[in-house]
């Protein structure tokens, strides 16, 4: 019997269970993630497909198992994984701020930001943690919006900020070399640093509240 058609030992089972337990219970390892995952978890588990001595598991025949048994399945699983490469997204990130549709511009008169409909929006990096948050201004106070914007672009911020996005797959599969397979999707990346916040302080486009002491002095 070759070890292909025989029953699994039990702990590869019971490995196997557990992986497949854990992506199901991963709010993000969902759709065409979870099909991968759940092909990678049988070759790594169950060593199925069975491959010939020495035969490495390559994109061909995993889009063939994930995708379709043709050429482009590869290219298909090749862009899914990409979008799983560990990384800063700083769309994401600014995204979860407020007034990215309204003009940030400090008023004078009043404690607060303008508030009104902004018209030019533009991601500047906060000089500290090198978040991305969104600049946005008001057609009226277009000429702070480019100072701000010019300002913003003179400053290299002190360090990269946290990888907010992607590493699903690796959640759950440990023993594959993730640095080694996100280089070969995307030559340039690097690691990103991993890490959390510990408040939410960044927006340069937040209200700072201060106390106005009102009446004629
Ligand atoms: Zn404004």
């Amino acid at each position: 019997m070759s070890t292909t058609d025989s029953t699994p030992p039990f702990a590869a089972m019971r490995d196997h269970h557990r992986r497949i337990e854990s992506m199901i219970a991963d709010d993000e390892c969902v759709g065409d993630l979870m099909l991968i995952g759940v092909a990678l978890a049988r070759w790594l588990d169950y060593h199925l497909p069975a491959l010939a001595k020495g035969e490495r598991l390559t994109w061909e025949n995993l889009g063939r198992l994930v995708v379709k048994p043709s050429r482009s399945g590869s290219l298909e699983v090749k862009q899914i994984l990409k979008r799983d490469i560990r990384r800063y997204d700083p769309i994401t990130d600014a995204g979860s701020h407020f007034f990215q549709s309204r003009c940030g511009a400090p008023m004078i008169r009043r404690q607060g930001p303008c508030g009104g409909p902004a018209t030019r929006q533009v991601l500047v990096s906060d000089p500290d943690t090198g978040r991305k948050s969104w600049l946005s201004g008001c057609t009226r106070h277009a000429d702070w919006f480019t100072a701000q914007r010019i300002k913003s672009r003179e400053v290299e911020p002190a360090r990269m900020p946290f990888a907010n996005a992607g590493g699903v797959l690796a959640r759950h599969f440990p023993d594959i070399d993730w640095p080694d397979l996100y280089r070969k999707l995307d030559p340039q990346w690097a690691p990103p640093p991993e890490g959390e916040y510990e408040d939410d302080d960044l927006l340069i486009d937040r209200p700072k509240l201060r106390l106005i002491l009102g009446g004629a002095s």
